[in-house]
């Protein structure tokens, strides 16, 4: 149709930690760059409905009301008391929907232009697969994705040709590196806080509450990535994330400590160059990165500060007391069925600690112990990887007692 041209966004996950910065991203798009018309096309949300209506009204109040409003979990509301909550928010009667097939019918729909995967876990596996496979521009966080089918995933996008532009800091930061190089690196070298554990003995690991774990040093983050990035499970996922991102071997990619947060990754060359980015931790650069790439666009997210002392340090990581980077290498190796059991396995450890069933060092050891168990598919398509997925679940479960 005629008139000026518009980036539709739909934000799945749009009430998590991404989520919210998602919107403070697009909001500063409209401001910064008024020729394109960024529009929050659709948000969704699944248990925090206070936070939906804040972003429905936020945008709704700027005149740009949302076209798509998704309730995911179909038990937080019915259709009837959706449409009395959100009557101030300037929705038409079609923008609502609900439940999980909602979610892949916006990341699907015409009008949107880019999908940012903000969902956490495995839930955000279906809708992130119909982007990638609608041939949309992929903001990527929901790194549960690649770890449970990056193969597939690899797959899809070769014939769909979406791309996918990570929203993971250390993953864009590679991107970054890479997007400014015309020589192709020979090692990818994450780097990873450490977490609340970082120097923490054996001993105080286990006897870890849940309070301690989710008291991460330099990011405000979800739940479940807090406690991943405790264990280093995060670490982990993000290993098997670059493997199929970037797709290189297991043996190309490594892992420093850099407590700070401000060198988020690095790529090294054959003549031992290495070239790093750098930026305070705040997650609205990366996302905005994945929206604007190759552009950029004056940010919301802070540059350094020139009159600041900055430590840098970098560590090797101790693989000794963090046994989820093992595990990350090894599944990153392997493939097949092995990343969707050990995210499966996480997952359920991850709920059973916040629950208080499980120690904090028990975490890892079970997603080991489900690993094992399982039976490998080198080649499993995606009712074998939900399969793997279903399985895990209750294997973990079972170890939870
Ligand atoms: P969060 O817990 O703050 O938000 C999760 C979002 O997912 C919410 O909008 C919630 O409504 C939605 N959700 C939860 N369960 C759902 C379900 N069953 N079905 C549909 N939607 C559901 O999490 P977050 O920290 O924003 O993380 C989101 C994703 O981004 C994760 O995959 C995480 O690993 C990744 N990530 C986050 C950060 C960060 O700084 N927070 C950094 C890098 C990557
Ligand atoms: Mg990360």
């Amino acid at each position: 149709s005629a008139g000026p041209s518009k980036v539709n966004v739909a934000v799945l996950g749009a009430t998590g930690s991404i989520g919210t910065a998602t919107a403070d991203v697009i909001e500063n798009l409209q401001r910064v760059d008024p020729q394109r018309n960024w529009r929050l096309w659709a948000a969704s949300g699944h248990r925090n409905l206070d936070e939906l209506k804040t972003i429905s009204e936020r945008f709704h109040q700027q005149g740009q009301p949302l076209q798509r409003l998704i309730f995911s979990s179909p038990e937080a509301i019915s259709s009837a008391q959706a449409a009395t909550r959100f009557a101030d928010c300037g929705l038409s009667e079609h923008a609502f929907a609900f439940g999980p097939e909602a979610l892949c019918a916006a990341a699907s729909d015409p009008a949107v232009d880019i999908v940012v995967a903000a969902i956490v876990g495995r839930a955000g596996l279906e809708s992130t697969l119909a982007a990638v496979e609608a041939g949309k521009r992929v903001a990527l966080a929901n790194k549960e994705t690649l770890v449970v089918a990056g193969s597939l995933v690899q797959r899809i996008q070769e014939s769909s040709r979406a791309p996918i532009l990570p929203v993971d800091s250390e993953h864009s930061a590679i991107f970054q590196c890479l997007a400014d190089s015309k020589a192709v690196p020979t090692k990818l070298i994450l780097t990873a806080s450490g977490g609340p554990f970082r120097a923490a003995s054996v001993e105080q690991m286990q006897n870890a509450t849940p309070k301690d774990a989710l008291a991460h040093p330099t990011w405000q983050m979800g739940r479940k990535i807090s406690i991943d990035s405790a264990t280093m499970m995060n670490k982990a996922l993000e290993i098997i994330e670059a493997r199929w991102l970037f797709d290189f071997a297991a043996d190309q990619i490594e892992v420093m400590v850099h407590p700070q947060s401000i060198i988020h990754s690095m790529v090294e060359f054959a003549d031992g160059s290495t070239i790093a980015q750098l930026s305070p931790p705040d997650m609205r650069l990366p996302i905005q990165y994945a929206l604007t790439y190759p552009q950029r666009m004056s940010c919301p997210a802070p540059a350094l500060d020139r009159r600041k002392t900055y430590d840098l340090t970098l560590l090797p990581a101790d693989q000794e007391r963090f046994p989820a980077l093992a595990l990350g290498f090894q599944v990153a190796k392997s493939g097949g069925t092995s990343g969707a059991v050990v995210n499966a396995a996480n997952e359920v450890a991850v709920e059973s600690f916040l629950n208080e069933q499980i120690r904090f060092t028990d975490i890892v050891p079970l997603c080991q112990k489900v690993l094992e168990n399982h039976t490998y598919d080198p080649n499993p398509s995606l009712t074998q990887l939900l399969q793997a997925d279903r399985w895990a679940r209750k294997e973990a479960q079972h170890c939870v007692g």
